[in-house]
C-alpha cells in the first residue's frame, strides 16, 4: 500500500516534490492548493483546492485519508502551517516542513526592514514617490492609508477593487522575473522605493538584484513566525524522510 501524502502547496518547492514523487510507487500523493490563482499552473500529480475549515478540518481530513504531510506553503502562509502543525498532532500524523532560505542583504542592499505590510506602507513617507510593490493581491489594500504615493503593484490575477490606494496601476504577470527585465521596468517607470516580502528562491529575486543595480530602496517585509514539523531544505531531504514512513495500519 503506497503513503498517502498530503503536499500543501501553492510554491515552486511543492511542485518540484509533486513532479519528484510522481512516478514514485511507493507514495500517493495528493497536492493541496489555497485557491488564490483561478488557473494555477497544471501539476503531475492529483490538485485539491481551496481551505480544509481550520484545524478541526483539517485534522478530520488527516485521520480520513493521509499518512503523512509536507507543508511546502509560502513563507509568509504562516496561518496554514500552524494549522499543519497543530491538525497534524491533533491526527498522530508525521509532517515535514520544506523551508526556503531566506534573501541575504548585500553590498549594495538599500535595505529597511518592517515587520508588516502596513509597517511598509508607513515607511514610504510623506512626500509622494513612485512606488513598485511585488506583493500578494491580500496585502494591497493597505496602502489605501497612504494614498499620496503612485503605486505599480505587479499581481499574478486582478485584486478586488475595493478599498485600493487612488493612483495604482496593475501589471499582471507570473513569475519567474529576470534581473535584466526587472531593471528595465524600474527605470521604465521611474520607480523611487520597491515593497517587497524576503520570499527567498531563485524566481523572484531579479527585482532585489535590479534594485541593488540602481540604487534603489526596499522596504522589505520580514517574515512571519511560521510553525513548522521536521524541517526539511531540500526536495530531496522530504523525499528521503517520506521513504522511512509507513502507512497507518502497516
Ligand atoms: P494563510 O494565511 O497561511 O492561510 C489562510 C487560509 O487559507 C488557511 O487557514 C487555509 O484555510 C487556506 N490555505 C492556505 N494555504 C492552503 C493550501 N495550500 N491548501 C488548502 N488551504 C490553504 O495563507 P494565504 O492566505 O495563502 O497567504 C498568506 C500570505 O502568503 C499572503 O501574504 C500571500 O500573498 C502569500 N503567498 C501565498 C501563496 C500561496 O500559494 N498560498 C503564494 C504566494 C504568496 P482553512 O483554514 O480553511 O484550511
Amino acid at each position: 500500500m503506497p503513503l498517502r501524502v498530503l503536499i500543501l502547496g501553492g510554491t515552486t518547492e511543492a511542485s518540484a516534490l509533486a513532479r519528484q514523487i510522481d512516478s514514485d510507487a511507493r507514495i500517493a500523493p495528493l497536492l493541496s492548493l489555497a485557491g488564490r490563482t483561478t488557473s494555477p499552473r497544471p501539476q503531475p500529480v492529483p490538485v485539491r483546492v481551496g481551505g480544509f475549515g481550520g484545524v478541526e478540518g483539517l485534522a478530520r481530513f488527516l485521520r480520513e485519508s493521509v499518512d503523512a504531510v509536507v507543508d511546502a506553503t509560502h513563507p509568509y502562509a504562516d496561518q496554514m502551517s500552524a494549522h499543519a502543525v497543530a491538525a497534524c498532532r491533533e491526527a498522530g500524523v508525521p509532517l515535514a516542513s520544506l523551508v526556503r532560505a531566506e534573501w541575504q542583504r548585500h553590498a549594495g542592499d538599500n535595505w529597511q526592514v518592517v515587520g508588516d505590510t502596513a509597517a511598509a506602507a508607513r515607511a514610504l513617507g510623506t512626500a509622494p514617490r513612485r512606488v513598485f510593490l511585488s506583493l500578494g493581491r491580500q496585502d494591497l489594500h493597505v496602502f489605501a492609508r497612504a494614498p499620496q504615493h503612485h503605486y505599480l503593484a505587479r499581481l499574478i490575477e486582478p485584486p478586488d477593487r475595493a478599498a485600493l490606494p487612488p493612483d495604482l496601476r496593475l501589471l499582471q504577470a507570473r513569475g519567474p522575473f529576470e534581473r535584466a527585465d526587472e531593471e528595465h521596468l524600474l527605470r521604465a517607470e521611474r520607480i523611487d522605493v520597491m515593497v517587497s516580502k524576503n520570499s527567498g528562491g531563485a524566481a523572484t529575486y531579479g527585482k532585489i538584484e535590479a534594485a541593488r543595480a540602481l540604487g534603489l530602496p526596499v522596504v522589505v517585509i520580514a517574515r512571519p513566525h511560521k510553525p513548522a514539523g521536521v524541517v526539511m531544505t531540500s526536495v530531496d531531504a522530504c523525499v528521503t524522510w517520506l521513504h522511512g514512513l509507513a502507512p497507518r495500519g502497516v
